[in-house]
C-alpha cells in the first residue's frame, strides 16, 4: 500500500474514461442514461451521486481510514446531515468551544427538533464523564479550538465513549488527515469544513464527513441524498486538486508557523500566545501524542494598552479577513470578527478578550511575515509611548 503523501496525489481511478486524462473529469450531467428499465446503474441522478463526488468521496475516505466519505456544499451542510442520524429526545455532549456556525445549528436549530445538548470541557474527561445521560448518543468535538487551540483527546473521549455505546465525532478542520486521523484514534465520524486546509486556496466553501463503520455512512448518505446539500462536480474537483498538495502546503504552514511563534515570542508587545507547539501545558501533551503537527494557527494577546485594531489595520502584506487554512496569510480579531455574536460576557468566558489575535498562517515567504508583523508592531508601540 502506498504512503500517505502518495494516497494524497493518487485516489481510486474511476475508470471511466477512454481519453487517458490523469484527472478525473468534471461531470456536469444532473441525469444519467438507464440501458434500460430494468437495468442497476451506478449512477442515475445527481443529488444521489456523481463520479466527480464519487471520486473525491472516496478519496477522503482512504485518507481518514473510513468505509465511505461523503461531500457536502459547506462544512456547516456535513454538520447538519450528520446531527441529522440522531432522533428527538437524543442527548448529545458537545465541546464549551465549538465553531460558532456549529453552536448555531446545534443552539437556534436542533433543539427546535428535541435533540438534547450539554457542553462541556473536553480536555476534562471527568467532566464529559458526568455528562453522560442513559439518552446520551454522542460527543461532538474539535481537536483544535478555535479560536485559543484547546486541545482535547481524541483517544481519551474515543475510549470513555465506547464504554457507554456512544458516538465519538470530531471536527477535523484545523488538522485534516495529515496531522491527525481521528477515526484512528478510536472516533467514529470525521467532519471537516474542506473550505479551510482541505481546498487550501479560499476559492470553495466545501464540507466533508467520513464514517467509519457502514451502519453510520448509511444514515449519513441518506440524509445527503434526502437534503441534498451535495457539493458540485466543479466543487468537488476544486477540492481534489486542493487535497493533492495538502502535504506539501501543511509542511510549509507548520514551519512558518513555527517561525512566527519564536519571533512573537521574542516582542515586548505580546502577552500571551496561543499555540499547540509550545511545551508546558496540557495542550501541548495531547497535541504531542495525537497529532503529527501542531497546525497553522496561531492566536496570540496584546499588551493591555496596545491597539488590536490598530495592528491589524495596519498589516499590508496579511490580509484581515475571517476564515483560515489556505496559502495566504490571514489574520482577524476574534471579538469583532468570527466571534461577534457572542455578548461581551460569553466572550470573556471563551477568553475571547479585545486583545486576541487569531492568525492563520501562510505559505508565503516566513520572512515576509515577520517582516510585516515586526513593522506593525513597532507602529503601534510607538504610538502607545507617544500616547503615554
Ligand atoms: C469554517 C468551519 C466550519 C464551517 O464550515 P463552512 O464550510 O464555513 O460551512 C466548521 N468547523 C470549523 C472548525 C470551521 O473552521
Amino acid at each position: 500500500m502506498s504512503e500517505f503523501d502518495t494516497k494524497l496525489v493518487h485516489g481510486k481511478p474511476e475508470n471511466d474514461n477512454q481519453t487517458g486524462a490523469v484527472n478525473v473529469p468534471i461531470y456536469n450531467s444532473s441525469t444519467y442514461i438507464y440501458p434500460s428499465a430494468d437495468a442497476k446503474v451506478k449512477f442515475d441522478y445527481e443529488r444521489s451521486g456523481n463520479p466527480t463526488r464519487n471520486y473525491l468521496e472516496n478519496q477522503l475516505a482512504i485518507l481518514e481510514n473510513g468505509v465511505q466519505g461523503f461531500a457536502f456544499s459547506s462544512g456547516s451542510a456535513a454538520i447538519h446531515a450528520v446531527l441529522s442520524i440522531f432522533s428527538p429526545g437524543d442527548h448529545l455532549i458537545i465541546s464549551k468551544t465549538i465553531y460558532g456556525g456549529t453552536f448555531r445549528i446545534i443552539n437556534d436549530f436542533f433543539k427546535r427538533w428535541q435533540l438534547e445538548f450539554t457542553a462541556v470541557d473536553t480536555q476534562d474527561i471527568a467532566a464529559v464523564k458526568a455528562a453522560i445521560q442513559p439518552n446520551t448518543k454522542a460527543i461532538y468535538f474539535e481537536t483544535f479550538s478555535n479560536p485559543l487551540l484547546h486541545v482535547t483527546s481524541v483517544k481519551a473521549v474515543a475510549q470513555l465513549a465506547k464504554q457507554f455505546d456512544i458516538l465519538t465525532i470530531v471536527d477535523n478542520t484545523f488538522l485534516t488527515p495529515y496531522l491527525q486521523q481521528p477515526l484512528n484514534l478510536g472516533a467514529d465520524i470525521v467532519v471537516h469544513s474542506a473550505t479551510k486546509y482541505l481546498g487550501g486556496h479560499s476559492d470553495v466553501v466545501a464540507g466533508v464527513a467520513v464514517a467509519k463503520d457502514q451502519k453510520i455512512a448509511d444514515k449519513i448518505y441518506f440524509n445527503q441524498n434526502s437534503i441534498g446539500a451535495t457539493l458540485s462536480p466543479e466543487d468537488c474537483s476544486l477540492i481534489r486538486r486542493g487535497i493533492q498538495t495538502l502535504a506539501v502546503r501543511m509542511d510549509r504552514h507548520l514551519s512558518n508557523a513555527k517561525k512566527v511563534v519564536q519571533f512573537l515570542a521574542k516582542r515586548p508587545e505580546i502577552a500571551r500566545i496561543y499555540y499547540p507547539g509550545i511545551a508546558g501545558s496540557r495542550d501541548h501533551e495531547i497535541a504531542s501524542q495525537e497529532t503529527n503537527g501542531y497546525g497553522g494557527i496561531i492566536s496570540f494577546e496584546l499588551k493591555p494598552g496596545i491597539d488590536s485594531t490598530e495592528f491589524v489595520d495596519n498589516l499590508h502584506l496579511i490580509q484581515l479577513a475571517v476564515s483560515l487554512g489556505a496559502v495566504e496569510s490571514l489574520i482577524e480579531l476574534p471579538y469583532k470578527m468570527t466571534h461577534a455574536e457572542l455578548s461581551r460576557k460569553e466572550q470573556l468566558k471563551a477568553g475571547i478578550t479585545h486583545q486576541l489575535i487569531r492568525l492563520s498562517v501562510g505559505i508565503e515567504d516566513p520572512n515576509d511575515l515577520i517582516a510585516d508583523l515586526s513593522q506593525s508592531l513597532n507602529q503601534v508601540s510607538e504610538r502607545q509611548r507617544v500616547v503615554n
